[in-house]
């Protein structure tokens, strides 16, 4: 999924909004662009290709203007062209929106139907043409877009900004990450706290079915019947500093260095090295009585689950079935009552891989996620999360979340097994022992 990022507040939009594009770049894109106010107006650039495109394009044709609205767009409705790339928007209104519009086919023909005209093929400009719809027929913005947030089905998150309404951004999510940033007199949006990680350190995630307003001054989040809700403020750990190169060639570089730190750190949640045995947070169900597991993830996830049921089957005793996240809804597997569900993910926004915790919650299954960010939608959903102490992990090529997430079920596989007896305190503390060994092995492996 691509990238958001949006500013309201005094300073010059674009270089913050597109600084914050760039932090976003590791998650891939096609196209990328940008919006902004000019004297009430609304004027955008944007670029197919690589951020340098828009960047050149920016230095010819500046955009100036203190509220502004940023993306990166990873095509999944109409080609990677700069026609299509976002900001999409009319004359009253322009948003970005990261997802997918599952009924953008039947709003589409209602729109046009009612006379909007539509200038490109994604399914993100219907958000654009239904929110100018209402603005048209003289809501005032935020009911604008309430009401054409209650027509929308989909993963999505999106930001949008309004002509003559300076200072002014809204933003909406469901089932996709969008984070508020909060700073002294300007407020930012972003798909995750890294986009936000120089510009603020203070941070709201956003909750399903959530829209917030935002001004300099401050915040308002509401559902999308105008409900107003309070979101948490929260101060990430994240430094600037932990997303730079720190003198390496590229990211997996540094990333892959970084292994002995990230197993020493995910090992010390987990074990009490003075009695060598694994301390696991108070389960909210018992380990010894689930009668099988389900493992479920995508990608470098679903590997380390690979490995993880190697060790549940042959050390704990456990029969494990394991699926592709993305099949696991369709394949109905029929769920033992009571069983574990054990989800992995980096981010804990990996749209398949809630699905399927989403459907095993309803199949009366206990869930156990493994996620590298603790205050992820799945983290929210789950019964209980053992945390990855990974970091941030910017290269695509998993390395070092790879290794942590084997860490943990290195760890659960050990508890587990001692729950259900198949493991004596001797056998553990030398599979402990092991483990502990990891982190000096690792940082020999890369000396
Ligand atoms: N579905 C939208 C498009 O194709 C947004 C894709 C994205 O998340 O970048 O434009």
């Amino acid at each position: 999924m691509c990238g958001i990022c949006g500013v309201v507040g005094l300073r010059h939009a674009t270089p913050i909004v597109f600084d914050g594009l760039r932090r976003l770049e590791y998650r891939g894109y096609d196209s990328a662009g940008i919006a902004t106010l000019v004297d009430g107006k609304i004027d955008r650039r944007r670029a197919a290709g690589k951020l340098d495109n828009l960047g050149a394009l920016l230095e010819t044709s500046p955009l100036p203007g203190t509220t502004g609205i940023g993306h990166t767009r990873w095509a999944t409705h109409g080609a990677p062209t700069t026609c299509n790339a976002h900001p999409h928007g009319t004359e009253r209104v322009a948003i970005v929106h990261n997802g997918i519009i599952e009924n953008f086919e039947a709003l589409r023909r209602e729109l046009e139907a009612a006379g909007q005209v539509f200038q490109t093929e994604t399914d993100s400009e219907t958000i654009a043409q239904l929110v100018d719809y209402h603005l048209a027929q003289g809501l005032a913005p935020k009911d604008a877009a309430l009401k054409a947030l209650q027509r929308l089905e989909g993963a999505y998150a999106i930001a949008m900004i309004f002509a003559e309404h300076e200072g002014l951004m809204i933003g909406a999510c469901h089932s996709a990450p969008l984070a508020v940033g909060y700073g002294d007199n300007e407020m930012f949006l972003g798909s995750d706290s890294l986009a936000l990680a120089p510009l603020t350190r203070r941070i709201s995630y956003m909750e399903d079915g959530d829209c917030v307003v935002l001004t300099p001054a401050g915040v308002e989040f509401m559902t999308f019947d105008g409900t107003p809700v309070r979101r948490a403020e929260q101060t990430t750990a994240l430094a600037a500093g932990a997303i730079g190169k720190d003198g390496y060639r590229h990211y997996m570089e540094k990333e892959l260095h970084e292994h002995p730190l990230v197993i020493g750190q995910t090992l010390q949640r987990m074990i009490d090295p003075a009695n060598r045995k694994v301390v696991l947070p108070d389960m909210p169900f018992d380990l010894a009585t689930v009668p099988r597991a389900v493992i479920t993830a995508c990608g470098s996830a679903f590997y380390a689950g690979m490995v993880g049921r190697y060790w549940l089957e042959s050390i704990a005793r456990l029969p494990v079935d394991i699926d592709v996240a993305s099949e696991l809804r369709y394949r109905d597997p029929p769920l033992a009552h009571g069983s574990l569900g054990l989800l992995i993910s980096q981010s804990g926004e990996t749209a398949d891989t809630l699905a399927a915790l989403r459907t095993l919650r309803q199949n009366a299954v206990h869930i156990l996620s493994v996620l590298n960010v603790e205050h992820s939608t799945m983290a929210r959903e789950s019964a209980l999360v053992l945390g990855t102490v990974a970091g941030p992990e910017i290269s695509v090529a998993s390395t070092k979340a790879f290794t942590a997430q084997l860490t943990v079920l290195a760890c659960l596989t050990i508890a587990i097994a001692r729950a259900r007896g198949a493991l004596d305190p001797l056998g553990e503390e030398e599979l402990v022992a092991a483990l502990l060994d990891l982190p000096s092995r690792a940082a020999d492996v890369f000396a």
